[in-house]
C-alpha cells in the first residue's frame, strides 16, 4: 500500500510503503480511485490554524497525530470486508463518509457524528484517501455510487456535503426567495451555486478577487459575480440582491470577508462561516440584537445529510464542479497549487 503522508508539520509529504490492513468485524478495506484535495488538506500539512492576535490552534493541541495520510473526500471499491460485512457489499464503488465519531456518545446516537467530541475522522484523525487503500471502521460509512464516476463522487463528502448542510440550515423559504451571498469561488463557493440552483434556490451572488474563479462561478451559474477587491462592490451587490440579503455563506473565512459578509446583512440576517482563513473580529455587542444577526459556524455534515446528497446528485443531474484529475504522487504538488490559489475547482488525485 502505498501512502502519502504527514510525518512532520510544515514539511512536504512523505511517500509511505507499507502493507495493507486486514479489516476485522465492520471494517472494510477500500481500494481508492479518486481522493478530492481540500484546503482543510493544506491547513493540516501546515500544523495549525491561525486564531488571530498572533494566537494559533495546534493540530496537536487537536488530537492529530502523526505520521498521518491525508485526504476525507474518498471514492472506491470495497475490496475487504471483516466477518460482520456482508459479502454482498464487496467489489462494488462506493462514497465513504469520513466524518466518524466515536460511535457511541449521544451525539453520535443523534445522527451527528461529525459534532463527535472524540472524533476519528478520516484524512485528519485516521489514514485518509491519500493512498491506493483505506481502512473504513464500519460498511455503514459507505455510500453506493453505482452511477457516479468516483472523481465527481469524492468532492461531495466535503465540499458537497459542507456545502448542502450550510444550505439546509437557511429557511427554505428564505433560500427561495431571497439570493445567497457566497464568498469565495473555490471548490466550495462553486458546489454551492450549483447547489443553490439544484435545491430551488433563487440563486447565488458569488464574491471572489480572482477573475478566473469569478468566471467560473458565472458558469456554474451565479446571478451575478463581484470582485471584492474593486471599489464600490458593496453597493454593487445590494443593488444586485433587489432586497433583503438574509444569507451570507462565507468560504474563505478570513477578517475581511467575515466583515464584508456581516456588512451586507439585512436585519434578521444571518452569516455562515464555513472558511477557515483565520484572525479575530472585534464584534459590538448590541449589533447582534438590534440587527437581529446570527454568527454561525458551520463544520460539514451528517452521515444522513450525505446520503441525502448523493441522492440530489444522482437524482438532479448535478453537474460536477471543474475538476482536475492528478496522479497521486503529485498530492505535494497539488497541495502547494492549492495554497497558492492556482486552482478552479477541484484536485482529485487517482492512485
Ligand atoms: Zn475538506
Ligand atoms: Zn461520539
Amino acid at each position: 500500500m502505498i501512502s502519502y503522508e504527514i510525518t512532520a508539520f510544515n514539511e512536504p509529504l512523505v511517500r509511505a510503503e507499507r502493507p495493507a490492513p486486514t479489516p476485522t468485524g465492520t471494517e472494510v478495506l477500500v481500494r481508492v480511485q479518486a481522493a478530492g484535495v481540500c484546503h482543510t488538506d493544506v491547513h493540516t500539512r501546515s500544523g495549525c490554524y491561525d486564531l488571530g492576535g498572533g494566537k494559533l490552534l495546534r493540530m496537536n493541541e487537536r488530537g492529530i497525530g502523526l505520521p498521518l495520510t491525508l485526504g476525507h473526500e474518498i471514492a472506491g471499491e470495497a475490496v475487504q470486508g471483516g466477518e460482520q460485512v456482508p459479502a454482498s457489499m464487496l467489489g462494488k464503488p462506493y462514497l465513504v463518509y469520513p466524518w466518524i465519531g466515536c460511535g457511541v456518545c449521544e451525539v453520535c446516537e443523534a445522527g451527528q457524528e461529525n459534532m463527535c467530541a472524540a472524533p476519528r475522522s478520516l484524512g485528519i484523525f485516521r489514514a485518509g484517501g491519500y493512498s491506493d487503500h483505506v481502512l473504513v471502521s464500519h460498511s455503514r460509512y459507505l455510500i453506493p455510487i453505482p452511477d457516479i464516476a468516483p472523481e465527481v463522487a469524492a468532492p461531495l463528502a466535503c465540499s458537497g456535503l459542507t456545502t448542502y448542510s450550510a444550505l439546509k440550515k437557511i429557511n427554505p423559504q428564505t433560500l427561495a426567495r431571497t439570493p445567497v451571498v457566497v464568498i469565495g469561488a473555490g471548490g466550495l463557493g462553486l458546489m454551492c451555486t450549483k447547489l443553490v440552483q439544484a435545491l430551488g434556490g433563487r440563486g447565488s451572488l458569488v464574491l471572489d478577487i480572482n477573475p478566473t474563479r469569478l468566471a467560473a462561478a458565472t458558469e456554474a451559474g451565479a446571478l451575478a459575480v463581484f470582485d471584492t477587491s474593486q471599489p464600490g462592490a458593496a453597493e454593487a451587490i445590494r443593488a444586485a440582491a433587489g432586497g433583503a440579503i438574509l444569507s451570507v455563506i462565507d468560504f474563505v473565512g478570513s477578517v475581511q470577508t467575515v466583515e464584508l459578509g456581516m456588512s451586507l446583512l439585512s436585519k434578521g440576517g444571518k452569516i455562515q462561516i464555513v472558511g477557515l482563513a483565520g484572525g479575530e473580529l472585534p464584534l459590538s455587542l448590541p449589533m447582534l440584537p438590534l440587527r437581529a444577526m446570527s454568527i454561525e459556524g458551520c463544520y460539514v455534515g451528517s452521515l444522513q445529510e450525505l446520503r441525502e446528497l448523493v441522492q440530489l446528485a444522482r437524482t438532479s443531474g448535478l453537474t460536477p464542479v471543474p475538476t482536475v484529475c492528478r496522479h497521486l504522487h503529485e498530492a505535494e504538488a497539488s497541495l502547494n497549487d492549492l495554497e497558492a490559489g492556482r486552482i478552479t475547482g477541484r484536485i482529485v488525485l487517482k492512485p
